[in-house]
């Protein structure tokens, strides 16, 4: 077996976690018609350019629209909150949680939220998840 053929490729970088603790996402930005993708590609979804740049976006961003997910994959505790949300023009979709666990119910639109590094389920893998403000925004247990 050649070198070549045992060699693997690394995993992209999702996310890197600021001093403050906020997840900034890594995403790459099309230069010839400016569309982010996220996970980071080499090749433009839209336009086909191979001119694309790596940048960070978030970890600020607003609810799109939620839900309660109340029948779920078995290594998941249900209910959860699942949002769609917006963050520097980039629409991802995160589990919703509030001081570690996930938040009571779901979130309006246009709530703000930040991405924060935590985990799902009873997975150890690390990922990020939106943490909504003190009050919870929650509208609808
Ligand atoms: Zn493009």
């Amino acid at each position: 077996m050649s070198d070549q053929a045992m060699t693997r490729r690394a995993e992209p970088e999702l996310f890197v976690v600021g001093d403050d603790g906020g997840v900034h996402l890594v995403v790459s930005r099309c230069a010839r018609c400016a569309s982010p993708w996220f996970p980071a590609r080499a090749v433009c979804g839209s336009c086909g350019s191979a001119e694309v740049t790596a940048e960070r976006v978030g970890p600020e961003g607003t609810v799109y629209a939620s839900t309660m997910v109340r029948i779920g994959p078995p290594a998941f505790e249900t209910p959860y909150c699942l949002a769609y949300l917006d963050v520097d023009g980039l629409r991802v979709l995160a589990p919703v949680q509030a001081e570690g666990r996930s938040a009571s119910g779901s979130l309006a639109p246009g709530t703000p939220v930040r991405l924060v590094a935590g985990a799902v389920g009873d997975s150890a893998v690390p990922t990020y998840v939106a943490r909504p403000p003190i009050d919870g925004g929650d509208h609808d247990a």
